[in-house]
């Protein structure tokens, strides 16, 4: 057999959690074709992996690169970490369907301007996705704090009959159309006052369609438990899978609590399909919120539209400097991005090594002074959590965000070393691998990736992008269950 790439004698992890071993990989068009002793065969391409780790390409399963992967199609913040798939549109916001006019509403800001967001359709957003071809492939949740701005005025608000059947048709076009389900984000002070009971009409249409529900959960904080169970219920009723982001005791006074998070996630799992993801920091990121400021934190501001200049100063200092209470700081210095520094080391270690959780970024990758996770969520989670602390096995690591990841958001032959599947492969180096970015200098690419692959073509090697881009968008293939026991 003629192979486009041969990759010879790697350290195979793939993406199962079985340990590695050791093969030759054949990749021909964008798939693996072969695996086992390929030494006899003939390659266009043939490169040494003697030493060096090859895994699926990782899948950032958090992300809100809705509108970077068209605008910076390069998404070198991710492909420099291996990462060969990312999901956008957690938290409830995400580029379509939607159109804006005037101002952006909180945190949909996160995302870009006003003019980014000209996807009225999902099937719009997409097209623009395929034909920007980005360096990594893009599935896509459409929020609910989004379908919200379609059709209401005023978020204060639970909506009306009207607007959930409005939202529910969106929503359900935009799954027709390949979205993999929907995501909220009910702390935020534009969807916390929607109540469960207009989540469950929208949840009931992502489980019609065999989607995915994500949820930034309505309290992350003293109200987490009761929190949970909402997610827990809300998914029940619409018989959908659910996926609780970024999983954290968060403030002090929750610190300690991860193990009545994880029991609670734990007995849901035994009756529904429940999962989390979690990024591997003791500091969370987005807008500043005003709910939570509060002087037992460290708060860092990374941008402010109205003080620019006070970016990269601790809310502390700028409180100080004006004179002012922390509160008051924060209100003038709105809109603005922060960075909190809210949890506790064990407990974030926690959700980390639990078997239910996967890996995702969060990384936000419109703000000028981003927090370090951005650039270095999964070289971390391998190198220090992993390999130096020994927190996780290396094997369970990569299972993280690879194979648990493709599957509970239903991406087909993708996360998994095996023939026949997408050549979307990430080959490090453990000795030298390393996240460089942090709270100071955050913007860094991180050491030991040493080659990553999307669909079968090379688009990182030696710490920098080829320029050959192969992504794609994935839209929603499969039907996902709701039942544990009936896991893909
Ligand atoms: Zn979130």
């Amino acid at each position: 057999m003629h192979f486009d790439v041969l990759i010879r004698s790697a350290q195979v992890l793939d993406g199962t959690g079985a340990p590695p071993f050791q093969a030759d990989i054949g990749i021909r068009d964008e798939r693996i074709v072969a695996i086992g002793e390929l030494g006899q065969h003939t390659a266009t391409a043939s490169l040494d992996a003697t030493g060096r780790y090859l895994a699926p390409g990782f899948i950032d399963v958090h992300t809100h690169d809705d509108t970077n992967v068209i605008r910076t199609p390069e998404m070198l913040p991710k492909l420099s970490q291996g990462v060969t798939t990312v999901v956008v549109g957690n938290c409830g916001i995400s580029a379509s369907p939607v159109s804006l006019e005037g101002k952006v509403p909180d945190p949909m800001n996160l995302l870009g301007r006003v003019e980014d967001f000209r996807y009225p359709s999902f099937a719009a957003y997409a097209a623009a996705v395929d034909a920007a071809i980005p360096s990594v492939n893009v599935a896509a949740l459409v929020g609910h704090t989004s379908l919200r701005s379609q059709v209401m005025n005023d978020f204060a608000r639970p909506a009306s009959m009207a607007e959930i059947d409005a939202m529910q048709a969106l929503l359900a076009r935009a799954l027709d159309e390949g979205a993999l389900g929907l995501s909220s984000g009910l702390a935020y002070r534009n969807a916390f006052h929607a109540p469960t009971a207009e989540m469950k009409p929208l949840v009931a249409a992502v489980g019609k369609a065999g989607g995915v529900y994500t949820t930034h959960l309505r309290d992350e904080f003293a109200g987490l438990l009761d929190a949970m169970d909402e997610a827990f219920a809300t998914a029940r009723c619409g018989e959908v899978p659910l996926v609780i982001s970024h999983l954290k005791c968060a403030g002090a006074g929750n610190w300690g609590n991860a193990h009545r998070a994880l029991d609670r996630l734990d007995t849901a799992a035994r009756h529904q399909r429940a999962h989390c993801d979690c990024y591997p920091y003791t500091a969370g990121s987005s807008t500043l919120d005003l709910g939570q400021v509060s002087d037992e934190i460290e708060i860092t501001i990374t941008w402010s539209e109205p003080h620019p200049d006070q970016a990269r100063r601790p809310l502390k200092a700028i409180a100080a400097d004006w004179g002012v209470s922390l509160l008051e700081a924060a209100r003038r210095l709105q809109p603005a991005g922060a960075v909190y520094h809210n949890m506790s080391e064990d407990d974030m270690q926690q959700v980390l090594a639990h078997p239910l959780s996967m890996v995702g970024s969060d990384g936000l990758p419109n703000d000028p002074h981003p927090h370090p996770r951005l650039w270095g969520a999964f070289p971390r989670v391998l190198a220090r959590y992993s390999r130096d602390l020994g927190l996780i096995p290396l094997s369970e690591a990569v299972r993280k965000m690879t194979s648990l990841s493709a599957a509970n958001f239903g991406l087909t032959d993708r996360g998994v070393i095996r023939e026949g599947a997408f050549a979307d492969l990430t080959l490090f180096d453990l000795e030298t691998l390393e996240d460089t970015a942090d709270y100071d200098i955050p913007i860094a690419p991180a050491h030991g990736i040493e080659l990553v692959m999307v669909n079968g073509v090379i688009g990182y090697r030696h710490g920098a992008a080829t320029g050959e881009r192969a992504g794609r968008m994935l839209r929603r293939s499969r039907h996902l269950t709701h039942r544990m026991e009936d896991s893909p």
